[in-house]
């Protein structure tokens, strides 16, 4: 058994990041640790470029389509189902060299923040195998902490790169919306939904997104960055005014808002669950010290509307997603009864057995949110929201159109703050309770509701845990993010588990 296989198996057995892993390829690919050869007959004793990933392995989320691959989405429905085709970013990865090493987990669907939702196995933390990796990008985000992978592809709807990328200490890119083809992606919300990236360093994460993004003829919502755009490949290093969010006024907010006897309690545990545990503080408190200390300015703002955003995400997301997954009804795709009565009955028992009890939820309260009748009071109300709250953003960092060149008169560069309250979880009694779990999402869900590129880096470890925060950004600016993660990692080398060996440069 080769040294890569040897690593590789060991490490997923402790993890379980995969649904399906290509062996035979891991085996023939030869890789042995850092510092000899790099790839067998490819690269022997050549120091590789982070900026290539040619010959490099990478996993790939089971949501989005490869080729004669599962695409699972952690569902029973869709158990040992295969991928009649390719995903668009998968294809231009493949293209440049890179090749796809298994199927990552996930929540089912991407609904959830821990990958405990998916219905086919659960997948642990390689700081701590007793805690969950995140979600919903978690078996991608697992991969990549371990050293399986030096990149690997994940979907962000409402924080499933950042996330997981933020409980396993790596790099998370959430890209602009439609920055980046979603052709083979299975959907979920395809309003907020992205494509995302998970690497090992912020200089890969830059070198993966440079390759997937742009304008694809099979995704009518992707686009290319207007002219004015800064590129990808530009790196700066230049100082930058970043706006800081203090996490406690948004809870604060939260608990504030009022809403009947019965709301009341909601919010309150919603705003519990918003607020940042110590160890989630301290890691913030380290990056705001770390980037000023870097040369950059750091000015408080606010987002008022910001409150409002959890609620207005699930409406949205409920509804996309009851209207999505109307398509899976056993007859065109997965798992079929046995036996029904009449298509009706086969269609009621193909979801019944097939989904579990998150993504029921999550039809039942889209149908709910989309009824005739109530629309005004929830979708509508929520796309309102979502409107004040990307204006907000875009006044703070400039706006989408670079009409008036890159200078919009904007007052800061990026917006920093948490990616989620706490670190990575466990699985004992002190777990997050779903409603929690939710409530939490309220630092990653705004990026997806404006549509902004978002990147979760490492910012500390704390008692044994890595601690990520996040920046947000101007439509098409990814770089401006990327380079200031980039300056603080210079700094700061980003922190492994114990056990991680790396593979390649
Ligand atoms: N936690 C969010 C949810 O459950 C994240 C979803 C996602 O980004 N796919 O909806």
């Amino acid at each position: 058994m080769g040294e890569y296989t040897e690593y590789f198996k060991k490490w997923e057995e402790k993890i379980g990041a995969f649904i399906e892993v290509d062996e035979e390829a891991i085996e023939n690919s030869g890789f042995k640790r850092r510092g000899q050869d790099f790839r067998a007959g490819e690269r022997v004793g050549e120091k590789s470029e982070k900026k290539s990933v040619s010959g490099l392995p990478f996993a790939v989320k089971d949501n989005i389509a490869v080729k004669g691959r599962s695409i699972s989405c952690g569902s029973k429905l869709l158990e040992n189902v295969k991928s009649p085709y390719t995903a668009t970013a998968v294809k231009k990865l493949e293209a440049q060299g890179a090749w796809v090493i298994g199927k990552t987990n996930l929540d089912e669907f991407g609904m959830g923040s821990s990958t405990d939702n998916s219905a086919l196995k659960k997948t642990n933390n390689p700081w701590d195998a007793s805690r969950v990796a995140g979600g919903s990008s978690g078996g991608s985000a697992a991969a990549v902490a371990a050293g399986l992978v030096p990149f690997a592809l994940g979907t962000d709807t409402g924080g499933s790169v950042r996330q997981p990328a933020a409980f396993c200490g790596v790099v998370g890119l959430k890209p602009t919306y439609g920055a980046v083809s979603r052709f083979g992606l299975v959907a979920y919300a395809s309003s907020l939904e992205t494509a995302g990236v998970l690497a090992d360093s912020v200089e890969r994460c830059r070198a993966v997104f440079s390759i997937i993004r742009g304008k694809d003829e099979n995704d009518q919502t992707s686009v290319a960055a207007p002219a004015n755009a800064p590129s990808p490949e530009e790196k700066s290093g230049k100082p930058r005014i970043i706006g800081v969010l203090p996490a406690e006024s948004v809870a604060k907010a939260i608990a504030a808002a009022g809403g009947g006897a019965d709301g009341e309690q909601t919010l309150s545990i919603a705003a519990q669950a918003a607020t940042l545990e110590e160890e989630t503080r301290r890691g913030f408190e380290t990056a705001k010290k770390n980037l000023a200390a870097l040369g950059h300015t750091l000015i408080d703002v606010e987002i008022p509307s910001l409150k409002y955003g959890v609620p207005a995400y699930y409406a949205i997301a409920a509804a996309e997603a009851s209207a999505n997954l109307a398509r899976f009804d056993g007859i065109r795709y997965g798992k079929r009864p046995d036996w029904a009565e009449n298509p009706d009955d086969l269609i009621d028992k193909a979801r019944e057995a097939g989904f579990g009890s998150e993504v029921k939820l999550r039809i039942l309260l889209g149908a709910f949110v989309l009824r005739s009748g109530f629309q005004d009071r929830y979708y509508l109300r929520a796309q309102r929201i979502r409107a004040g709250i990307r204006r907000s953003f875009e006044a703070l960092l400039g706006d989408a159109d670079y009409a008036n060149g890159a200078d919009s008169g904007a007052c800061c560069d990026a917006v920093l703050l948490p990616v989620f309250p706490t670190r990575a979880f466990d699985r004992g009694p002190s777990t997050l309770s779903p409603f929690a779990q939710k409530a939490a999402d309220l630092y990653t869900c705004c990026a997806n509701l404006a549509g902004l590129p978002a990147l979760s880096f490492p910012a500390s470890v704390e008692n044994g845990l890595p601690v990520g925060v996040q920046l947000l950004g101007r439509a098409f600016a990814e770089s401006t993010l990327l380079d200031i993660a980039e300056g603080y990692e210079k700094e700061r080398p980003f922190p492994h588990p114990s056990g991680y060996e790396p593979f390649w440069d």
